[in-house]
């Protein structure tokens, strides 16, 4: 086969979710067959996407702005905070066009087991933006799994002394980067069909 750098293309690319060497192997030889047209303007994108994307110090969303485009929206409900566990998870809900507030992406769950602790995830950052003031419900879209219940569970009692609403989606739903797999109207459901923690 061909040169060390055309290998190299194909190991970092088979590291990607939902690439394996063989998706990888198609994948490089469709960039290096067409250079102008897709090997270039990729490099090129992934160059300027390193350099201008940042965590949003408010909520953790993956933007070119600090404050995010979202953060900085005048027109969103800043009395909702919706909480998920990752950037994919809130891409779903906005593409999906359900929520008009805001978001906390906290970058993971609780995993007593696994070893993840409330320090190694986006939580102080939240308590501090409720404690701020405007925040009237909060909404946890976390995964219906151990850890989105411990994690419900660990805000929950956070919370419980304040006077600030806190709500689950409809169960069932998968979440944690699995969102992307459900439509807008079943995830619009998800959302109405909120209930208290
Ligand atoms: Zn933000």
């Amino acid at each position: 086969m061909g040169g060390p750098e055309i290998e190299r293309l194909i190991d970092l690319l088979a590291k990607l979710p939902g690439l394996g060497p063989r998706s990888a192997r198609r994948a490089t030889l469709a960039l290096l067959r067409q250079p102008q047209v897709r090997l270039l303007p990729l490099a090129s994108a992934m160059q300027q996407a390193a350099r201008v994307v940042r965590s949003c110090a408010l909520c953790g969303n993956l933007d070119s702005c600090d404050p995010c485009t979202i953060c900085n929206d005048p027109g969103r409900d800043r009395s909702l905070i919706c909480v998920v566990e990752g950037v994919g998870d809130l891409w779903a809900l906005e593409r999906a066009g359900v929520h008009r507030g805001l978001y906390h992406v906290l970058g993971g769950t609780l995993s007593p087991l696994g070893g993840v602790g409330p320090e190694d995830l986006n939580l102080s950052p939240l308590l501090a933006r409720i404690e701020g003031g405007e925040t009237r419900e909060v909404i946890l879209a976390l995964g219906a799994t151990v850890e989105g219940a411990t994690t419900a569970h660990w805000l929950n009692e956070r919370l419980a002394a304040s006077r600030i609403a806190v709500s689950r989606v409809g169960q069932g739903v998968p979440m944690g980067g699995a969102l992307d797999v459900l439509d807008d109207g079943t995830l619009a459901a998800a959302l109405t069909a909120r209930r208290p923690a």
